[in-house]
């Protein structure tokens, strides 16, 4: 993997370009939305169609001509329980009159004196007349009773008849509840199947460009699509599930942030490392080892005069290869673009500028 050690920017250019990044970030997540949106629109079971399938119409046309009935039978019964009431008013004044006729007959009986012709004539009339009355309203009162009795008949016929369609509709109801659950397990499916892919990419894209040119962008559409698809997953499936799938998240990026700090133990960053190797070199000291380095003058001084002389202070100047000689890092090369000896721990040529082409950071 080429790495650089890209320009990070003033403090302003990196806020505007945080800024900038949160704002991809946010729309990305409004893309992703609409689309999940769309496919969550799909036309889910008819309830009522589904309980059509479950409920018999001959019970509902059952059930709508006996509460018909009840409402007649009740028509009925007011109207009888009026017209008793009524007559009973009437009969009641009828034996008032009596009661008054026949104390005047008793006293015309008592005094000798004959009743007139009209008196008479109203007692004649009036004791049939209540006879009659009395016979009327116990016909009220048996047809009252019997009107009762039908209404008490169907009131229990409908109770019998209502819990047949509640039955029949709870079957419905599971039924619905079952399509249900299918319609919005495909939905999910449907979202996922969009979502996943793009989280996918959005992965790879994340392992593999989160520190190069793109990072932002990078970072910003990676985050965007892991909300959405935790928030689906969140949507769609049972709690009980969600708590466990939550759980592995958080660990994977603990245990991914655990991994990415430890290798910067192990591996320092780069622009450290080259900080460090630019330093060493400056001071003639091997980077890896720190074993001090003999400059050129004093490399021949040595080989001429076999004692150990040491060099001064600067960047060891040479016209030959050369590797440490405390353990054996090849320091300095020959370059493969200009041929010249350039530093073989450092990224560029001091003579011709080229980028060594295995350039590393180890
Ligand atoms: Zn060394
Ligand atoms: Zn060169």
């Amino acid at each position: 993997m080429a790495q650089t050690v890209g320009f990070r920017g003033s403090l302003g250019q990196r806020i505007v370009i945080g800024f900038l990044s949160l704002v991809f970030a946010v729309l990305f997540y409004w893309l992703l939305n609409f689309i999940t949106q769309d496919i969550g629109r799909r036309p889910g079971p008819d309830y009522v169609k589904v309980q059509d399938q479950y409920v018999d119409p001959s019970l509902l046309g059952q059930q709508r001509q006996i509460m018909e009935n009840i409402e007649s039978v009740k028509d009925q019964l007011a109207a009888q329980t009026r017209q008793r009431d009524l007559l009973r008013d009437s009969t009641q004044s009828l034996q008032t009159t009596i009661n008054q006729l026949l104390s005047i007959q008793e006293q015309s009986i008592k005094s000798g004196t004959a009743l007139t012709e009209e008196t008479r004539k109203h007692i004649d009339s009036s004791l049939p007349q209540f006879l009659d009355n009395q016979k009327r309203y116990e016909k009220f009162n048996q047809e009252i009773a019997d009107l009762t009795t039908q209404g008490n008949n169907l009131e229990k016929q409908l109770k019998e008849l209502n819990r047949k369609i509640e039955e029949q509709r709870q079957k419905g109801q599971a039924e619905y509840n079952d399509l249900y659950r299918q319609y919005r397990l495909k939905t999910a499916a449907y979202q996922l199947l969009v979502v996943i892919p793009i989280f996918l990419i959005g992965s790879w894209l994340f392992i593999s460009y989160r520190t190069g040119f793109y990072g932002p962008l990078v970072w910003a559409s990676f985050w965007a699509v892991f909300v959405k698809l935790a928030l689906i997953v969140h949507a769609y499936f049972p709690r009980e599930y969600f708590k466990y799938i939550a759980l592995a998240v958080i660990l994977a990026i603990v245990v991914w942030l655990l991994v990415y700090l430890l290798k910067g133990l192990a591996k320092p960053r780069l622009a450290v490392l080259m900080r460090q190797r630019r330093q060493s070199y400056g001071r003639s000291e091997c980077p890896v080892c720190g074993t001090y380095l003999l400059s050129a003058q004093a490399r021949r001084t040595e080989s001429l005069s076999g004692r150990n002389t040491p060099a001064g202070g600067a960047d060891v100047p040479t016209e030959s290869a050369y590797h440490c000689p405390g353990c054996g890092t090849a320091l300095y090369g020959k370059c493969g673009s200009c041929g010249q000896i350039r530093h073989l721990m450092l990224p560029f040529c001091r003579h011709c500028g080229a980028q060594k082409p295995d350039w590393n950071i180890v």
